[in-house]
């Protein structure tokens, strides 16, 4: 693709970014509709003057990342309702010289979950308490869920329970339960956690659909397991996607080549 006068930035920003594969999934997707658009990674410490910056350059859009999903808040002009009570945003469009928030993690995990299950009306164990559970249950509870929260610590599943106004159990107590779908929203199964599991191998036959958004190793142990017990899986590659093709779509207007993303997203997976 040729840069010229004419190219439409985008970016990420966050801290540290040297490690996101966003800039190879949408310069993949813009190349392939052939849009003369562009994806940068931006390492910003200096929130207020990154999105000074943003509305100065004339950048169209990017995506927010760790540590400044909160921290964008107070100077968007606009936030999606949804976002609004996440508390948290991963997109923004800039468009008139305004910074428009958005959250599309739960976008992409519903769109994820929905392939293998009807939501409305299901119950979902949500495991997990952290920004993405957060962002997932409100995702969930948008699409006519009901939702369980069960996390290690359980203060903070506790009060993410009360957030979503639904039930919590103590871990320990999860693998007793019955649900159409758990979905694993933790760390567990990942790098140094990559052997271990959220819930013992026995208590899988309790959920028919079971998800990981852990998508490093793509096959983590506990998708392995219910594999093998026959439950319908869904990886963290497709919430990841789906997160990205929804970012894709608030910018361009256009349907997100997904095939092409998917593939750029298989070819760069890190390694575990
Ligand atoms: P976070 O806010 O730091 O939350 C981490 C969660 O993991 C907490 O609930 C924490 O429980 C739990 N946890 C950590 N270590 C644990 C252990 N040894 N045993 C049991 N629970 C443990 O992180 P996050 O941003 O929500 O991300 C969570 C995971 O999602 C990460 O693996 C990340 O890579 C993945 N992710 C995937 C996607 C995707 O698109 N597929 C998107 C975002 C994130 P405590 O509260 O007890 O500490």
């Amino acid at each position: 693709m040729t840069i010229d006068a004419k190219t439409e930035l985008y970016g990420i920003i966050g801290n540290p970014v040297a490690h996101s594969l966003s800039p190879l999934m949408h310069n993949a997707a813009f190349a392939a509709l052939g849009l003369n658009k562009a994806y940068v990674a931006f390492p910003v410490t200096d929130v207020a003057a990154a999105l000074a910056g943003l509305k100065a350059l004339g950048i169209r859009g990017v995506s927010v990342t760790i540590p400044h999903k909160q921290a964008v808040l107070p100077y968007l002009d606009t936030i999606d309702p949804v976002a609004a009570k996440i508390g948290a945003v991963n997109t923004l469009v800039v468009r008139d010289n305004a910074l428009h928030g958005y959250n599309t993690d739960w976008l992409g995990a519903n769109r994820a979950l929905s392939e293998a299950m009807e939501l409305k009306g299901s119950h979902v164990l949500l495991i997990g308490a952290g920004g993405s559970a957060k962002a997932i249950g409100f995702g969930l509870l948008e699409a006519g869920a009901k939702i369980t929260v069960t996390n290690r610590t359980s203060d903070k599943a506790a009060a993410l329970a009360a957030a979503l106004g639904c039930a919590w159990v103590p871990l320990a107590e999860a693998a007793a339960l019955r649900a159409d779908a758990l979905i694993n929203a933790t760390a567990v199964g990942m790098g140094p956690l990559a052997h271990e599991m959220v819930l013992p191998a026995v208590a899988l036959a309790n959920f028919p659909v079971v998800m990981d958004i852990v998508y490093a190793p793509l096959e983590t142990r506990l998708l392995a397991a219910a594999r093998a017990t026959g439950c319908t899986v869904v990886d963290g590659l497709a919430m990841l996607l789906y997160q990205g093709a929804a970012q894709f779509e608030l910018w361009t207007g256009m349907t997100a080549p997904l095939e092409v993303m998917r593939q750029t997203l298989l070819a760069h997976l890190p390694r575990p």
